[in-house]
C-alpha cells in the first residue's frame, strides 16, 4: 500500500514538470495522413528570440513570431523531423516530412 503511494506522487511530479512545457506548447495529438502516424501540437509562436520565425512546411510561406500554429512530426522517425504549419496548411498538408 504504502509502495503504490510513493509511486502515484513520482507520477503526479512527473506530470507538473511536463505542465511547464506545456504553457508554451498545447497537448500533443495524433494523426494519420497517407499512412503515416504524426504527432501534432499546436503552439503560440511564442519565442525567447523576437526575430525567430519558421517556414511554414506547406506553402513554403513565413509564420511570423506570436502567430498560433502548428507543429508536426513523424512519431517513428522522431521529433527531429518536425516541421512548422500555419494551421489550415497542416489541414492540407498530404506529404512527407523530409
Ligand atoms: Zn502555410
Amino acid at each position: 500500500m504504502a509502495r503504490g503511494k510513493r509511486r502515484r506522487s513520482a507520477a503526479k511530479k512527473e506530470y507538473r514538470e511536463l505542465d511547464y512545457e506545456l504553457l508554451k506548447i498545447s497537448a500533443p495529438r495524433r494523426e494519420t495522413k497517407r499512412g503515416i502516424e504524426y504527432e501534432v501540437r499546436g503552439t503560440s509562436g511564442q519565442s525567447d528570440d523576437p526575430a525567430k520565425f519558421w517556414i511554414c512546411r506547406n506553402c513554403s510561406l513565413e509564420i511570423e513570431p506570436g502567430t498560433n500554429h502548428m507543429v508536426a512530426w513523424d512519431v517513428h522517425r522522431g521529433i527531429e523531423t518536425r516541421r512548422h504549419f500555419h494551421n489550415h496548411c497542416w489541414k492540407m498538408f498530404q506529404g512527407r516530412l523530409d
